[in-house]
């Protein structure tokens, strides 16, 4: 795999960072897209397409000759540490070498911080840290809120990547008040045959490499707690990001998770107090929707039942349809009580703290399944 020497280019109100990658699929262009105000923020290096071809040329057993500079701390890290940790996760990727046209430590640190901003639980908690407490120490605070078209819109692409970004641009804007940076780019095409889950970690990183001019922190909101680390074959690279994320750093650039002291609940009930939330969390997994949550999907129904237990669901009236959501209720209570997945061993652990009662009949259904068909069978009469 060869990549060229990033050019940047203004088109229209964007600046465009572009490399030609020419690899055995063929050459194209794989670019980044930023709003001229933010200009002064891209870096002219080439640790950002680096790291984003990272695993398509593993995939293919690859090496990669870069035209460019590469930072020397992001050379090192990648030339064999993270690749190893890579093939962990995922075993049918390749070793491969790296050839830079030129490695140079970068001397100059810049002082923004920057987060990925969705709206979810996840970055809601990770303003609540280092945005709405002012005691965090001004190195920590954020700066900037980053949204990004990496392949986390699926099927929607481009088009719902700008409608779930404007709809989530006024709170920002006005309540929030931070600069909100959408960062559009054609990453996902060179991911086919790789999940979003499993490859979004070096994706978002690549984007904060971008931005590594004017961004000097670049903190990404953990999924998982300390006691769920762990490298190993995984559908999702979130399991390691506490030790990928500083591999995926320069001299400039220090990349890290955050949020990882707390569980799931322990976040929700953080984010629970936040006012800004009440009108704009947005926790749906579902690919379809614009904005917004549908209510009824796992990750709509666990956030629910979890505000729900600590008797505060009704803070969040206008972000879900709670009558969606008492339909449900049953028999997501009965899901929960079966699954051993981690975050439902909370919320049942948080439900017995708070002496929340679940209904005897669904712990019934719960330990006996096949009740559950007689239950379902009588409730229709
Ligand atoms: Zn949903």
């Amino acid at each position: 795999m060869k990549i060229s020497k990033p050019e940047i280019s203004q088109q229209n109100d964007n600046f465009l960072y572009q490399v030609n990658v020419s690899f055995s699929d063929g050459t194209k262009p794989l670019w980044y897209s930023v709003s001229s105000q933010f200009r002064d923020l891209i870096s002219d290096r080439a640790d950002a397409p680096l790291v984003a071809l990272l695993i398509p040329a593993m995939a293919r057993g690859e090496a990669i000759h870069v035209e460019g500079v590469i930072s020397e701390k992001l050379y090192y890290n990648l030339s064999g540490l993270y690749q190893r940790i890579l093939q962990s996760i995922i075993p049918s990727l390749h070793l491969i070498d790296i050839y830079p046209s030129e490695v140079q430590s970068s001397s100059q640190k810049a002082l923004g911080v920057a987060t990925g901003f969705s709206a979810g639980i996840d970055s809601f908690s990770a303003l609540a840290d280092h945005h709405y407490n002012k005691d965090v120490p001004a190195g920590f605070q954020l700066t900037h809120l980053l949204y990004n078209n990496v392949g986390s819109h699926a099927g929607g692409g481009e088009i719902l990547f700008k409608k779930r970004y404007e709809a989530l641009k006024p709170l920002v804007d006005e309540r929030i008040g931070l600069p909100f940076v959408a960062v559009n780019s054609n990453v996902q095409s060179f991911y086919k045959g790789f999940s979003f889950q499993q490859t979004h970690t070096p994706r978002n990183a690549s984007v904060a490499l971008l931005l590594q001019n004017g961004i000097g922190r670049y903190l990404y909101a953990s999924a998982y707690t300390y006691t769920d680390t762990f490298i190993g074959k995984t559908d999702s690279n979130a399991y390691s990001d506490l030790i990928t994320l500083p591999l995926l750093s320069t001299e400039s650039l220090e990349a890290f998770s955050v949020g990882s002291e707390y569980t799931r609940v322990q976040k929700t009930l953080q984010v629970a107090e936040i006012e800004d939330s009440y009108q704009a969390l947005d926790v749906c997994v579902r690919g379809d929707h614009e904005s917004g949550n549908c209510s009824v999907c796992w990750k709509c129904m666990r956030t629910q039942l979890t505000l729900d237990i600590a008797g505060i669901l009704d803070r969040y009236t206008n972000v879900f349809d709670l009558e969606a959501y008492q339909r449900q209720r049953s028999a997501y209570i009965v899901r929960t009580l079966q699954d051993k997945n981690v975050f439902s061993q909370e919320i049942i652990s948080f439900a017995a703290v708070r002496e929340f009662e679940f209904p005897p009949v669904l712990k019934l259904q719960a330990d006996f399944p096949p009740l559950q068909y007689f239950v379902k069978k009588i409730s229709r009469y």
